[in-house]
């Protein structure tokens, strides 16, 4: 590595943990300096070394991890859940979950979609109206932006590819998920990546990413640079309803897939006119 992209590495982290703690600020939280002092080098590694799940990566060369390494600890909350070996043995373990206060207000439990073998996976937040009505993650405005995104930008399949949220069940009216819900979850949407065990994920809006990742720097930051999770290589991109809103950030969002495609290994096509 560089002297330069050292530095430059270094800044970005530093840029980002005083974004987060000016966030934690306007949250409200007490007790936190608003102007912290600036972390040495060896500090700002050593936090980003202390992340549990999730770590700003420089190179794709990382080596995976075999699932039963990675935080065994999250499973033992739901003892057997470590032993499911399918996608199909996952969902019958979960059943007819009433493990969160998600559970009396959903029609259908969102469990994921696609190919259990997928070399992509997209990670939203949670079900929808739409979702909830059909039980299929990314099934409504934004779900077909999703699967334009895939299917015409990307030129897959949606069935190619494994799609499926941080929370399984539709939150009323639409609200974020709360901690305790995204906890109760948490544990199955591990073991999901760990089954499907993609080369990729795509990590899709605010919500997800900062979950995934918990951290709270903003989606505009953790964009477009490699992340990684359970020792798979995470990209974060804005979520598809957002585009829905903010139509001129598209190209953004097509500046990330592209990453992604040359990361599998996939051609990019010229763009048009
Ligand atoms: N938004 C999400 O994050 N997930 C869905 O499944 C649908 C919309």
């Amino acid at each position: 590595m560089s002297q330069d992209s050292s530095s430059l590495d270094r800044r970005i982290l530093i840029d980002s943990i005083s974004d987060y703690l000016a966030q934690l600020g306007e949250e409200g939280l007490e007790g936190i300096p608003f102007e912290p002092a600036r972390p040495s080098p060896a500090q700002a590694s050593e936090a980003v070394a202390q992340s549990a799940q999730g770590a700003l990566v420089k190179s794709p060369a990382r080596p995976v991890k075999a699932p039963a390494e990675v935080g065994p600890e999250l499973f033992s909350v739901y003892p057997g859940l470590e032993t499911t070996q399918t996608l199909e043995e996952l969902r019958n373990f979960i059943g007819d979950c009433k493990r969160c206060k998600l559970a009396p207000g959903r029609t259908n439990l969102v469990f994921g979609v696609g190919n259990p073998q997928a070399e992509l996976m997209f990670v939203g937040e949670g079900p929808g109206a739409d979702e909830d009505e059909r039980g299929e993650p990314f099934v409504g405005r934004a779900g077909q932006l999703l699967t334009d995104i895939i299917e015409r930008g990307m030129r897959m399949r949606r069935q190619e590819v494994y799609i499926c949220n941080v929370v399984k069940c539709r939150p009323p009216g639409n609200r974020n998920p709360e901690p305790d819900e995204v906890a109760a979850c948490e544990p199955f949407l591990m073991r999901q990546i760990d089954v499907v065990r993609p080369k990729i994920i795509v990590g899709l809006g605010t919500f997800a990413v900062q979950s995934l990742l918990k951290v709270k720097i903003p989606i505009s930051k953790l964009r477009g640079k490699w992340h990684e999770l359970r020792g798979i290589r995470m990209m974060p991109t804005f979520h598809p309803a957002y585009l829905l809103r903010n139509p001129g950030d598209k190209r953004l969002v097509w500046a990330d897939i592209q990453e992604v495609m040359k990361a599998l290994g996939k051609e990019i096509p010229a763009r048009k006119g």
